[in-house]
């Protein structure tokens, strides 16, 4: 298994729990390596210098896991597993909360599809969720996965799309991991604009 931490090379204080956590992980047995992601595409060029070698573990700045939580998702069987985390989303003057690590995706009507966050309230049972695709947040992602998807050099937020549609191809689920983890993020919608189709799909719905 490798280990990457996904950083922003930002001294941002919200990154700070994550930055803490990660040390204490590198000290009982998780060796991440740390990227400091200072332009658009060294993420991806990161990933597919790590691509194809063996088992890989990715951690974005600013989720908040337990050990125990990276230990099940290093030895669950399953070849992409996402664990869930809070999303929290700037919404005028209030705020709007999800659980994603998973989305699924939802015709919009006209031939086109827009991905809505997993909702783990219809999934008691943990070890039985899949969904269509996931974000990045953190994952674990086998090497036997990694062969047959063919990665590109692309900004960040391209990235978890280019890799969406190589599961949709693939017809390859993933597996979502409990409990929700701490995210210490609020997200404001003009800052990512393609997350808007899940603020206004109506959750009762899902
Ligand atoms: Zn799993």
């Amino acid at each position: 298994m490798m280990y990457l931490h996904i950083a922003s090379g930002r001294n941002y204080e919200r990154f700070n729990e994550t930055n803490m956590f990660v040390e204490y992980a590198k000290q009982n047995g998780f060796p991440f390596v740390k990227l400091d992601a200072l332009e658009d595409y060294s993420y991806s060029k990161k990933l597919i210098e790590l691509w194809n070698k063996d088992d890989i573990m990715i951690i974005e700045e600013d989720k908040v896991p337990t050990l125990d939580i990276l230990h099940e998702l290093e030895i669950c069987h399953h070849p992409f597993c996402s664990q869930s985390y809070i999303v929290t989303f700037k919404v005028g003057d209030g705020i709007k909360t999800y659980s994603a690590g998973g989305w699924n995706r939802v015709s919009s009507g006209v031939g086109s599809f827009y991905h809505i966050p997993w909702c783990f309230t219809n999934y008691p049972d943990k070890t039985k969720i899949f969904t269509d695709t996931t974000d990045l947040g953190l994952v674990k992602i086998s090497k036997s996965l990694q062969e047959k998807i063919k990665l590109q050099v692309c900004k960040f937020d391209v990235q978890q799309f280019r890799i969406s549609e190589e599961l949709t191809r693939l017809g390859v689920k993933v597996h979502i991991h409990l409990p929700t983890i701490k995210h210490n993020h609020i997200i404001n919608l003009t800052e990512y604009p393609h997350y808007i189709n899940m603020v206004n799909y109506d959750q009762n719905k899902m």
